[in-house]
């Protein structure tokens, strides 16, 4: 079973690296992707630990595609290329001010400050929105993330405050720049794209789409423009540990799809 979309506590997960992988072996799985939003922090611990595991080592970038956020998946990709580590560092940047101002804006209305923000997030971590939604579970405000989005955090929430990220073509060239392969993460997710706007995506230059995820509205859709444009076809759980219902290997990946990524990637898998 291959799972090609996990997160660990270097991002908004809620496992460690090592945590993950003890997991990936007790779930049956044979090939992992740790794509982490917008940090490669996570790959070495999880190449340490991956014994019985192969590690594909990816990331989620955060960009922008009709001025909404938009999650690009970059697998097997060289981790020192300059405008990656561009983009990691500006999104670090980014998505600590968002943080903060949201934080701020909810400390004015006596519900969570910044030292509660700290005190549930990972050393390092990429800042999100799940650990704000971890400081109002701390303080007792809601009970799970999900509640947190609900009512406190959604794009709809007076909370709520925009990040810069950026554009989705750029974004694929910094992937291809890195030699990495570049995959539509959960392509309708909250958005419900139709076939226009994937297909302006594609002519990006993307390599394929994530067609195979619990948020996705319609799949014979995805798989019918897929096939129609020769894009691989991936899956993969989205699994943030205690952060998300997603179970590790709900959605997976077929051999054959990971062997074309391997083809065109420039990093190994790892096989410990
Ligand atoms: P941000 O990175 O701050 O934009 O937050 C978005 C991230 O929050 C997504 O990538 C998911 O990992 C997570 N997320 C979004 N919606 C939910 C939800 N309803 N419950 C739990 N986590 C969520
Ligand atoms: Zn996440
Ligand atoms: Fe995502
Ligand atoms: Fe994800």
């Amino acid at each position: 079973m291959i799972d090609l979309h996990t997160h660990t506590h270097k991002s908004d997960g809620t496992d460690s690296p090592t945590g993950l992988m003890e997991k990936a072996r007790q779930h049956g799985l044979s090939v992992v992707a740790v794509t982490d939003h917008d940090t490669t922090a996570g790959w070495d611990e999880a190449a340490q630990s991956a014994s019985g595991i192969q590690l594909v080592r990816g990331i989620e970038m955060s960009t922008t595609f009709y001025g909404k956020s938009t999650h690009l998946l970059g697998y097997l990709l060289d981790p020192g290329a300059p405008r990656l580590l561009d983009h990691i560092a500006a999104m670090s940047t980014s998505r600590q001010d968002r943080i903060y101002a949201m934080v701020d804006a909810m400390a004015a209305d006596s519900l969570i400050d910044r030292q509660a923000l700290h005190d549930v997030t990972p050393p390092g971590a990429t800042p999100g929105r799940p650990h704000i939604a971890d400081a109002l579970i701390a303080r007792g405000i809601v009970t799970t993330r999900q509640e947190a989005f609900d009512s406190y955090l959604g794009p709809e929430s007076p909370y709520y405050r925009p990040y810069y990220s950026p554009q989705l073509a750029d974004a694929i060239s910094i992937i291809h720049d890195a030699g990495g392969v570049a995959i539509l993460a959960h392509p309708q997710g909250r958005y419900n794209r139709d076939r226009d706007m994937l297909e302006e995506a594609i002519s990006y230059g993307l390599d394929g789409m994530e067609v195979f995820h619990r948020d996705n509205s319609d799949i014979p859709l995805l798989v019918d423009i897929c096939e129609h444009h020769q894009m691989l076809q991936t899956g993969g759980s989205d699994y943030h540990g205690t952060g998300k219902i997603n179970r590790l290997g709900e959605n997976t990946t077929k051999p054959a799809v990971l062997d074309q990524i391997i083809e065109r990637g420039t990093l190994e898998v790892v096989c410990p």
